[in-house]
């Protein structure tokens, strides 16, 4: 499988399901299966069981699930728009441009 042209703290716009349109920031990637965990996206209910050793407390969790990446758009930092990801070369690296204004888009390191 193709690496994923979205990386980690880039910004992404939801394209389909009940989350259309919500925008966040990529928290996790998961090359093997193409899934990305994306900030108040796809946020689903979890039923903790309390666990005092780990100091859990029991209830209902909210917590993101993944998204495949065919569901989001990366949002481009230079035109904040969701976008299509093009590559080209400079020098020896590959970069990642925006099919819509041609801009760059550098990866953000945290
Ligand atoms: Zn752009």
């Amino acid at each position: 499988m193709a690496s994923l042209d979205i990386q980690r703290n880039d910004t992404v716009q939801v394209i389909s399901g009940s989350d259309r349109d919500k925008k966040g920031r990529v928290l996790r990637v998961y090359p093997d299966t193409g899934r990305l965990l994306v900030e108040h996206v796809h946020v689903v209910k979890k039923h903790v069981k309390e666990n005092p050793q780990k100091r859990v407390k029991g209830g209902i969790a909210e917590q993101e699930a993944s998204v495949n990446r065919s569901n989001v758009m990366l949002v481009c930092p230079n035109c904040n728009q969701p976008t299509r990801v093009g590559h080209k070369l400079e020098g020896d690296a590959k970069v990642r441009i925006c099919r819509k204004c041609g801009g760059t888009i550098a990866a953000k390191k945290k």
